[in-house]
């Protein structure tokens, strides 16, 4: 402890930090980031790193736009809260609910809002349920989701993440939910079968899946266009065709879960464009307000919003919706974050620069600790593995992907290490030269990292 700085003890007796070892931080303490300019965040003592994970997948503008700052203090000082119950309504809300129906690549017809990518999961969920007590199906309740996939931490999306983590000592998951495999070909696949193959083999397991537990019990599949927090995965080729011809045939809805992929990160302006999903319902947060301020949205297709409008019309009323869902700072942000996803056309930066990012990223894949370099867009993963180029798992799993992050740290990039998979995903503003100062620290990274893991 007499390392520690007085802030860092004040923060151990004060905070529980999520995702975080407790015991660990008792020795290094917490790492105190004081300020942040475009790609970059510079911490208390007055350190600047590279933000490689744009905070948690969210900061898709980086650190220090004054255009968001600005449309939430316009928006604070002229009406700094209200809310969508009960008949009341805001410009913001309705603006940015317009904004996106123009912009989604499916037929939404309405808009529900949320704080968090967890309460647009969870609202999925619950507006699902409702749509079917309207539509006489009361006992189709059943949600599909992927090992590996991360919709977030409420019980129920928890329950829909397939990460051992979030359900091993919460008692989930809850009895409504099936997991499926994951779609990672390298570790997935049979010996010798292709990305169309392996595809074609989990569309065959989805319709096992659903026949075995009865169409009429199945109501939605939820999926990340590519999976982020499991790992950075992206899906094979013809996957999300081949699953959603099953979900046609016994009419399971397929929700795209945009919370990561939205605007722009895959190099569309959602991974949907990129991986040829149709969508009958859209979670979206994080990149939605650029990460400053807490906003989701739901966007429903329209045999959905009408059920739940007809199910909202004979009951008193839906009961379901959250306090600050749609607050109008954050609807002002994201307005302010959408205009400049077009004026600056962040897609076409993101189409001409992540070429260069995936190169330097699969350039690092002959290196003898990795055994996969993987991505999309501005996202990418490389996994590392005991045997070169194969999938194996460490001694001890976690660990070694634990250090080539400190590793990075140490030679200013700040990324994130899921279990043996480091995981890119850069302010998608960053730059060809930015990229490069993100990229260059890694090969002396990996060499140091393998070192240690031999020693
Ligand atoms: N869905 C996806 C794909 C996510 O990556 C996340 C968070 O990382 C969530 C949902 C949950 O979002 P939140 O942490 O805002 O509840």
């Amino acid at each position: 402890h007499d390392t520690l700085t007085n802030a860092q003890m004040r923060d151990i007796e004060a905070l529980v930090h999520p995702y975080t070892h407790a015991a660990s931080l008792r020795q290094t303490g917490a790492h105190m980031i004081a300020s942040g300019e475009g790609i970059y965040v510079t911490d208390e003592a007055g350190r600047r790193y590279v933000e490689g994970l744009a905070g948690l997948w969210c900061c898709g503008l980086g650190f220090g736009d004054a255009e968001l700052v600005e449309a939430a203090q316009a928006q604070f000082s002229r009406l700094p809260y209200y809310h969508l119950f009960g008949g009341r309504t805001h410009e913001p809300a309705i603006e940015l609910a317009e904004k996106l129906k123009e912009l989604l690549p499916m037929e939404a017809a309405r808009i529900f809002y949320g704080c968090s990518g967890s309460e647009a999961n969870d609202s999925q969920i619950k507006l699902i349920w409702y749509m079917n007590n309207v539509l006489g199906r009361p006992e189709k309740k059943k949600i599909l989701s992927r090992k590996r996939g991360y919709h977030g931490v409420t019980l129920a999306t928890a329950s829909l993440t397939g990460l051992p983590l979030n359900h091993e000592d919460f008692d989930l998951p809850l009895e409504f939910v099936r997991h499926l495999r994951c779609p990672h070909h390298w570790k997935e696949a049979e010996p010798g079968e292709t990305e169309a193959e392996f595809s074609a083999r989990l569309a065959a397991e989805l319709e096992e899946t659903i026949l075995a537990e009865g169409p009429e019990t199945v109501a939605a599949f939820i999926a990340e266009p590519v999976m982020g927090a499991g790992g950075v995965i992206v899906p094979p080729e013809g996957y999300f065709p081949a699953m959603q011809a099953v979900l046609r045939k016994y009419d399971v809805q397929m929700v795209a879960d945009e919370v990561i992929c939205g605007f722009g990160r895959t190099a569309n302006w959602f991974g949907s464009e990129t991986f040829s999903i149709a969508p009958n319902s859209m979670s979206m947060a994080k990149q939605l307000t650029g990460g400053y301020f807490p906003l989701s949205a739901v966007a429903m297709d329209r045999r959905m919003a009408e059920a739940v409008e007809e199910g909202a019309s004979r009951n008193p009323a839906l009961g379901h919706g959250f306090t600050y869902g749609g607050h109008p700072a954050g609807c002002a942000v994201a307005l302010a974050a959408l205009a400049i996803y077009e004026r600056r056309d962040i897609v076409g930066h993101v189409r001409r620069v992540a070429p260069v990012f995936q190169a330097r990223l699969r350039a690092a894949a002959d290196h003898p600790l990795v055994g996969e370099a993987r991505g999309a867009g501005l996202m990418g993963g490389l996994e590392l593995s005991p045997e070169p180029g194969r999938p194996a798992a460490f001694a001890q799993p976690g660990k070694v992907g634990a250090r080539l992050m400190e590793e990075m740290l140490a030679r200013g990039v700040i990324l994130r290490s899921l279990g043996d998979t480091l995981a890119f995903c850069p302010p998608m503003v960053i730059t060809e030269a930015e990229i490069e100062e993100m990229m260059a620290p890694l090969p002396e990274a990996l060499d140091a990292t393998h070192a240690w893991a031999r020693a």
